[in-house]
């Protein structure tokens, strides 16, 4: 199983954790730091919908919390045709962290796609912008 396989893996397993019960939208994500750790997340709903966190967050802040720091890829799973990729408040944290990293996304169905951050994120705000 290439590294990629096993990235698109551990999304999809995340994904089955997915706290979801108002959208039923459930999104698994799975980050590799270069020390070679995956770290996973689901989207985590709340009753007041405004605090629900995304899955790609959840996987950032569980590695950055572990004290990992540098990462090489990202993957993103859900189940609609149409591939999905982060939202705009994850782009933001993806280029915080993992910068031009390839963010593959991937449906139940096998289709995949890979875009670098960069395609995703043309012009980011970060540190260069202080
Ligand atoms: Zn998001």
């Amino acid at each position: 199983m290439s590294e990629k396989d096993l990235l698109i893996d551990a999304a999809k397993q995340a994904r089955e954790n997915a706290h979801a019960p108002y959208s039923n939208f459930r999104v698994g994500a799975a980050l590799r730091s270069t020390s070679g750790r995956i770290f996973t997340g689901c989207n985590v709903e709340n009753a007041s919908y405004g605090l629900t966190m995304c899955a790609e967050r959840v996987a950032i802040f569980k590695a950055i919390s572990e004290g990992e720091r540098g990462f090489s890829a990202i993957a993103v799973v859900t189940d609609t045709d149409a591939l999905t990729p982060p939202c705009g408040a994850c782009r933001q944290l993806i280029w915080e962290f993992c910068g031009d990293v390839p963010v593959t996304m991937a449906n139940l169905s096998g289709k995949r796609e890979t875009l670098q951050m960069k395609e995703l994120f043309p012009r980011p705000f970060d540190d260069s912008n202080l």
